[in-house]
């Protein structure tokens, strides 16, 4: 191979910088000439990032939207089930002008304040090395809420995106909040073989998935507080609904502020149109797969009926909006943003 001479310009530049040098060199060092030293060069700031927090209320209840991330997952309909109708899913989302390269997955925290307390429903992926993800710390900072002053926090479920947040440098996040999911949940992760028998979600990874969980169970066991369906929780103003399949112990919960409702229905669709277009497309994170989709069903046919505002954790942010019967299936109504309670 051979190898070039330098072009001109790289030579120019050469002799300018040593020249720089050496001129540097005879000049007093700036501490002693009172010049003040230069920052050692560093790599560029990351992008600025709104803190993505939106707030709205939900009767007395004030409550916030977090994002804690959005990110692009690359396996696109790779990720969605069943197999054969994935021609159909691709054709769904371009008559509907969606990306077919990669699934969009939104993290949304809901936040809620309730007098005195202030509820966490989930934690997302917490703060680690991808910058894509784990916001939330900063935007809960952006509101003023610091994580000692949280006396209540919801798990919907253990998957990274859900309990990862919970823990920070091996200690709780929320030292002072009680950590309420359902026993299930608890016991399906500290049980000896776990069982995805029925799960089409990726393999190799669970090992790790397991002693992750287990561990940040472990961290988190003192502030730990079981349920079971249908439980209630600071003066009724949250409920505990059933919501298996995703995990056997997935649940979703229900907030409630005099007239006003609001569903939080966590995991029970992973996007904005392939759930709703036809609840029977699934994503393959799906623990027991019949029975999130059996689940689903229901969800949306109720809350097609009762028009009750919803609030998802996949779903474009902030995730507001309602469930509407449309053709076949379901359409997502996303509710507009306001700036006023
Ligand atoms: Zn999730």
């Amino acid at each position: 191979m051979l190898t070039a001479p330098p072009p001109p310009a790289s030579r120019r530049q050469f002799l300018t910088t040593s020249v720089a040098a050496a001129l540097a060199a005879a000049l007093p060092h700036p501490i002693f000439s009172g010049e003040p030293i230069a920052a050692p060069a560093a790599s560029p700031p990351p992008p600025t990032r709104n803190g993505f927090a939106y707030r709205f209320a939900i009767g007395e209840i004030e409550a916030w939207s977090i994002s804690d991330a959005n990110l692009a997952l690359k396996e696109g309909l790779g990720l969605m089930e069943p197999a054969a109708d994935r021609p159909a899913m691709r054709a769904d989302l371009l008559a509907r002008g969606e990306r077919t390269d990669v699934l969009p997955l939104y993290v949304n925290i809901l936040v809620a304040k309730l007098g005195s307390e202030i509820a966490i429903f989930d934690a997302g992926f917490g703060a680690g090395k991808n910058p894509e993800s784990g916001w939330l710390s900063s935007s809960l900072a952006t509101i003023g809420i610091a994580p000692e002053k949280i006396t209540h926090a919801f798990l919907s479920h253990a998957h990274g995106d859900h309990i990862n947040g919970f823990v920070t440098g091996n200690k709780p996040t929320f030292p002072n909040a009680a950590l309420h999911c359902l026993r299930d949940e608890l016991d399906f992760w500290r049980s000896p073989a776990p069982d995805f028998s029925r799960s089409l979600r990726a393999q190799g990874p669970l090992p790790g998935m397991i002693k992750s969980n287990r561990a940040k169970f472990d961290i988190l066991e003192p502030n730990l507080q079981l349920h079971r369906d249908g439980d209630a929780l600071l003066g009724g103003a949250v409920t505990f609904i059933p919501g298996r399949g995703h995990t056997v112990g997935h649940s979703l919960f229900r907030l409630r502020s005099g007239q006003e409702s609001l569903l939080h229905f966590m995991d029970a669709a992973h996007h904005h149109t392939l759930m709703f277009t036809n609840p029977s497309w699934a994503i393959n994170y799906d623990h027991e797969p019949a029975q999130a989709v059996a689940t689903r069903k229901k969800l949306f046919a109720e809350l097609s009926t009762t028009h009750e505002r919803s609030y998802g954790f996949h779903l474009p942010w902030p995730g507001l909006g309602r469930v509407a019967r449309a053709d076949a299936g379901y359409t997502w109504q996303p509710e507009r943003w306001s700036w006023g309670l």
